[in-house]
C-alpha cells in the first residue's frame, strides 16, 4: 500500500471477528504492540486473553501488507495447528469486511489448505506443528516466524525454526518479523529466555483518585472489584450483566494508562497480557479462580508469571552424594578398568548459543559395582569447538579406554555416528529420543539406531542416580574437570506438559536456553549403553523393550 497507514486502522477497517468488526475500543492495550511493528516480539500471556487471534490477525495483515510474504507458524502439536488454521487464520481472510480480502487476494488456483496457504500478492503461510526435533521444518523459507506456545516447544528445536530466515532479508518481502508467544512456566523455560532478552513491558494503570500509576497484581484484587494499592480507590468493578446469566460485565474507570518498557534499550520488545487486562473476564471471576487454583496454575494462567515449582531432579545434595573427593579421572582404561567393559556416552553440540556443546563421558562398574565416571569432558572452546579435534578425541579415547560400546546422540550429529560406525562397527550406536513412543526402547532396523521414548530412559536414570545406596559415582578429586558435567545435571528442570494427543499430561525434561545440559545426556547415554550391552554379555540384543 502506498498510504501509510497505522496497522491498528488497518486491522479495524479489515478483519471481523465471528461476524463483526475488530474493534480495539476495551482493547487498549493491544494497540501498541500491532502498531509498534518491531522484529522480534515476544508475548507472555495468561490463558484466554486472544493470543490466538493475534497471531493469526499479525499473520493475515503482513500477508496482506506485504507482498511476497512468507510466514511460517509453528505450534507444539498438529491438533493445535490445524485448529490455529482452520478456525483463526482461514477465517480471517474468507470473512473480511466488504469480502476485501477474498475480493484482492483470492484466485482459483492458489492453496488454501490446513498446512499451506497462498495469495495472489505472492504471500504465503506454512503451518507446520514442532513437537520434539523440527525436522519437518528445515528447507522452509520464510519472512516470518510466528511460534505459539513457545513454552511447549523444545528448546533445542527453536535455532532450526529460526534458520528458515536465513534469506529473510533479501528473500519474499526481504523483511523480517516474529512473534513468540505462550503463558509462562518456571523461570527456566524458553519464553522466560526470551522475556528477560526483551524490553519487558508491562502495562501500567494510573489511579483516578490518587494518580498512582500500577501494575495490576494480586495486591488490587478484591472479591468483585480491582482497587488501587495506594488509596484503595475502585480501578475497575464487575457488575451483573442481565444478558448473562448470572454473571459480570467488567466496568473500568481508569482513562489513563500505557505500556513502560522495563528494559528499553533491547531489540526484542516484550510484553505480559494478564488476564486483568482483558475486558470479557470480570473481578469475581478472576477471585474464583484466586481462591480456587494451586498457586502455580493462578500464577502461569491468570498473571502470565513464572512460578517457580518446577522440579530439579538433581540438587547439590544429590550430585555431593554421588561425587568422591579422592577419585580422579581417567585419560585410559588402567588397572581394574583395563580388563573390563568400558562405555563411552556422546551428545552432539555445535558450541554455539542455544545449541549446546559437545559432551563426552566414558564409565564403568567399579568393583563395587557402583558406575564410575571415568572421563567427563565439554568441547568448550576455541580448536576444541571445531569438529576433525573433536572426532580424533573421541576416536582417541574409544582406543585408550577401549570402550565396548559407545551410544551417540542421532539429532543433527548423525553424519559423525556414521563415520564412527565406519571405523567402530558396532561399537559405536545412535539414539533417538522420541517425543511419544509406545515402548521404552526398541532398534530400528530401517534406520540403523535405537529409538527410546525420551521421559521414560531419563527417568529410569534420574531414579537410578538418586538412590540411595548410591549406585553412581563420581570421581571428585579435580572439581574444575567435574564441573561442567555437575553444571549440565543441575539446569535440568522438570516440567508437565500436555501429550501430543492432548489427553493427558507427559513428564517433560527442559533446560534453559542459557544453561546447557548435555553433559547429562553423555552421561546418560553412556550410562545406558551399559544397559544395552551388560557388562559380560557378548552380542547386543536388538529386541524391543516395553517396561
Ligand atoms: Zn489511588
Amino acid at each position: 500500500m502506498s498510504v501509510q497507514v497505522f496497522k491498528t486502522e488497518y486491522i479495524e477497517s479489515v478483519f471481523l471477528i465471528e461476524g463483526s468488526p475488530f474493534q480495539f475500543k476495551g482493547r487498549e492495550y493491544l494497540k501498541n504492540i500491532y502498531d509498534c511493528d518491531p522484529e522480534e516480539v515476544i508475548l507472555k500471556c495468561g490463558r484466554q486473553v486472544e493470543k490466538s487471534t493475534l497471531n493469526a490477525v499479525n499473520i493475515a495483515t503482513f500477508t496482506t501488507t506485504k507482498n511476497f510474504f512468507r510466514a511460517l507458524y509453528v505450534a507444539p502439536t498438529n491438533d493445535q495447528v490445524k485448529v490455529f488454521s482452520r478456525s483463526r487464520l482461514q477465517k480471517l481472510y474468507d470473512y473480511s469486511q466488504n469480502n476485501y480480502i477474498k475480493e484482492n487476494f483470492y484466485e482459483r488456483h492458489l492453496a488454501r489448505a490446513v498446512f499451506f496457504k497462498e495469495l495472489s500478492n505472492g504471500s504465503e503461510v506454512n503451518l507446520k506443528h514442532c513437537y520434539e526435533e523440527a525436522d519437518n521444518i528445515r528447507g522452509i523459507s520464510s519472512n516470518g516466524v510466528f511460534i505459539d506456545e513457545v513454552q511447549d516447544i523444545y528448546v533445542d528445536a527453536i535455532p532450526v525454526i529460526l534458520e528458515t530466515q536465513a534469506h529473510a532479508y533479501d528473500s519474499g518481502a526481504k523483511c523480517k518479523r516474529n512473534v513468540y508467544s505462550g503463558t509462562p512456566k518456571t523461570f527456566s523455560n524458553t519464553i522466560e529466555y526470551y522475556w528477560q532478552r526483551s524490553t519487558m513491558s508491562e502495562y501500567i494503570v494510573v489511579c483516578p483518585h490518587c494518580n498512582t500509576p500500577q501494575i495490576l497484581h494480586i495486591r488490587n484484587m478484591r472479591p468483585d472489584k480491582y482497587v488501587c494499592a495506594k488509596c484503595e480507590g475502585t480501578l475497575a468493578e464487575g457488575v451483573p450483566d442481565p444478558r448473562l446469566e448470572g454473571r459480570f460485565k467488567k466496568v473500568t474507570y481508569y482513562k489513563k494508562s500505557f505500556w513502560k518498557d522495563k528494559d528499553p534499550d533491547k531489540r526484542i520488545r516484550g510484553f505480559r497480557i494478564s488476564q486483568l487486562l482483558v475486558p470479557w473476564i470480570s473481578p469475581q471471576e478472576i477471585w474464583e479462580k484466586y481462591t480456587s487454583y494451586p498457586t502455580s496454575q493462578f500464577y502461569n494462567e491468570v498473571l502470565g508469571l513464572p512460578y517457580e515449582d518446577g522440579e530439579k531432579p538433581f540438587t547439590e545434595v544429590v550430585l555431593k552424594r554421588i561425587t568422591d573427593p579422592d577419585l580422579a579421572m581417567y585419560d585410559k582404561a588402567e588397572g581394574y578398568f583395563s580388563n573390563i567393559y568400558t562405555y563411552m556416552g556422546i551428545d552432539w553440540g555445535l558450541g554455539i548459543s542455544g545449541t549446546g556443546y559437545t559432551f563426552v563421558v566414558v564409565g564403568a562398574f567399579n568393583q563395587e559395582g557402583k558406575f564410575q565416571v571415568l572421563l567427563a569432558h565439554r568441547f568448550s572452546r576455541g580448536a576444541e569447538l571445531d569438529k576433525d579435534y573433536q572426532m580424533s578425541k573421541i576416536c582417541e579415547w574409544m582406543h585408550t579406554f577401549r570402550v565396548r560400546l559407545c551410544l551417540a546422540d542421532w539429532g543433527f550429529g548423525h553424519d559423525r555416528v556414521t563415520e564412527l560406525k565406519r571405523i567402530f562397527g558396532t561399537r559405536v550406536q545412535a539414539m533417538y529420543y522420541s517425543a511419544n513412543a509406545g515402548y521404552k526402547l526398541k532398534y530400528d532396523h530401517h534406520k540403523g539406531y535405537w529409538i527410546s521414548n525420551r521421559s521414560r530412559v531419563l527417568t529410569e536414570y534420574v531414579l537410578d542416580v538418586r538412590e540411595m545406596p548410591t549406585k553412581f559415582v563420581w570421581p571428585g578429586a579435580d572439581m574444575q574437570r567435574l564441573q561442567p558435567l555437575k553444571d549440565d545435571h543441575l539446569a535440568v528442570q522438570i516440567e508437565y506438559r500436555p501429550t501430543r494427543t492432548g489427553q493427558s499430561e507427559d513428564l517433560f525434561f527442559i533446560h534453559s536456553v542459557a544453561t546447557p545440559d548435555d553433559g547429562f545426556h553423555a552421561a546418560f547415554y553412556c550410562w545406558y549403553a551399559s544397559k544395552i550391552l551388560p557388562p559380560g554379555a557378548l552380542k547386543i540384543p536388538f529386541i524391543i523393550v516395553t517396561k
